[in-house]
């Protein structure tokens, strides 16, 4: 990881994860980490984006340094998930994901050319990426998710 210059530095990491939650489960405790994310990454400014696909988690953060990473420890203690790797972590120029959001659970066949894009149609390995890449990807997943609510909305 790389030097914090100070508390208040944009800050973005982006790690991989293995979902430990039962699938029977899944609906009810994506949606408790969603409302607990949202009220607490609000609190302290930390914007970004999850995505939960066949197994895995993706997550980036964005926020004050000090913020992303006591979010991040606390995020690394909990048991529905394991298997975390930091894919990178360091100062950001600006925010790539003003507002906290949240990916639907899976990617539609419409969104296949992203992990084409990805050679990862058949497996999803998101701990095999690199930072550049996971950052496009979570990018891409973000506009598909405006692009749906604009959709919705007209
Ligand atoms: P408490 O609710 O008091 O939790 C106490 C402990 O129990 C924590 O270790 C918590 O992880 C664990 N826990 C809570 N609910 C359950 C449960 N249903 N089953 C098993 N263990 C449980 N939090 C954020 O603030 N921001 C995020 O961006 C964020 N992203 C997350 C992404 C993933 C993939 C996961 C799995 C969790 C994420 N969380 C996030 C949730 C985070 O891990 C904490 O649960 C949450 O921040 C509340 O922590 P707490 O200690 O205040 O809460």
């Amino acid at each position: 990881m790389s030097t914090i210059s100070g508390s208040r530095t944009l800050h973005r990491l982006i790690y991989a994860s293995r979902n430990t939650i039962p699938a029977i489960d899944l609906n009810e405790e994506i949606g408790a980490i969603i409302r607990a994310s949202i009220r607490r990454n609000r609190e302290v400014a930390i914007g970004g984006l999850l995505l939960v696909h066949q197994g895995h988690f993706l997550q980036v953060l964005e926020g004050p340094a000090e913020a992303v990473l006591t979010t991040y420890g606390r995020i690394c203690d909990d048991p529905r998930h394991t298997d975390t790797k930091v894919l990178g972590a360091g100062p950001a120029a600006k925010r790539a994901f003003a507002e906290w959001n949240m990916c639907a659970r899976r990617i539609t066949p419409a969104d296949d050319a992203i992990l084409d894009t990805l050679s990862m149609r058949t497996a999803f390995e998101p701990n095999r990426l690199t930072a550049g890449s996971a950052l496009r990807l979570l990018q891409a997943v973000r506009g598909i998710q405006d692009r749906t609510q604009l959709s919705a909305m007209r």
